[in-house]
């Protein structure tokens, strides 16, 4: 081999790296800014991603709304068609609502061609639906490309992603997914703790994005009971804590408080 040619495998391999870490790791901001973070660690945004689910989304709403919790559901485009009142119902009861594209591809591999389809699909959907445009995207499993960006600031929306996706879709139990979701309240202690020790208040710090499920990409009417059994669990604790619900709108544009 020529000697320059030794460092070529290492120098794809780190390419490959990066790549892989700025389009898959949730808080990468590799290929533009992303939303990974409330602006107060009182604030707790709580999103539902691939619904709207007619088994499951009602009794979301009914659970959300017992507690006071306003939250922002990443909607499927062609799931939004089959159901377009269930739509209108989550924004009507105070949600905010956002694309999760039209039928949930894995984003990673895609032309711009293809990923402007994907968005603007499900736009125009919702634009027809609620009569306004959405403003917030959540990619499918979170993954990004150089391109996404773009293609998102073209219909003035941002993306949003999360800082703990506890994988309700694979829960066994209401019980384990209890346990997935314990470092909210951690850390939310931990944090309200410091800012009080501190005497700064909990203006410059910054609060927790859970990215939970109330369907499935696979398939209409999933099971998402382990995810209501978790939040009833959950949602009472949370406030306890001095937890405040928001929308993905006020995780970022109210002032912290
Ligand atoms: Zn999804």
């Amino acid at each position: 081999m020529h000697p320059w040619l030794i460092g070529v495998p290492g120098t794809i391999a780190a390419a490959a790296g990066v790549i892989a870490y700025g389009g898959v790791y949730p808080r990468a901001q590799l290929f533009g800014s992303t939303i990974c973070r409330t602006n107060s660690a009182r604030k707790l945004a709580i999103t539902f991603d691939d619904g709207p689910n007619p088994d499951i989304t009602p009794k979301l709403l009914d659970l959300l709304a017992k507690y006071n919790a306003p939250a922002t559901f990443f909607l499927i485009g062609r799931y939004l068609r089959e159901c377009p009142e269930l739509a209108r119902e989550i924004a009507a009861r105070g949600h905010v609502i956002g694309n999760h594209t039209e039928s949930h591809p894995n984003l990673l591999w895609k032309r711009s061609t293809e990923i402007r389809v994907e968005l603007r699909l499900t736009h125009s959907a919702i634009k027809s639906v609620l009569g306004a445009p959405p403003k917030w995207f959540r990619p499918p499993f979170g993954f990004r490309n150089p391109w996404l960006a773009g293609e998102a600031r073209e219909l003035n929306m941002r993306v949003v992603m999360w800082t703990l996706l506890p994988g309700d879709w694979r829960a066994p139990s209401g019980e384990w997914l209890i346990g997935r979701m314990q470092p909210i309240a951690d850390r939310a202690k931990r944090a309200l703790q410091r800012a009080s020790s501190a005497g700064t208040g909990v203006k410059t710090s910054t609060g927790e994005i859970i990215c939970l499920h109330d369907g499935s990409h696979h398939e209409q009417n999933a099971d998402r009971t382990a995810t209501l059994a978790a939040l009833e669990y959950w949602l009472p604790r949370w406030r306890d804590l001095g937890l405040e619900f928001v929308t993905i709108e006020n995780a970022v544009s109210a002032p912290a408080s």
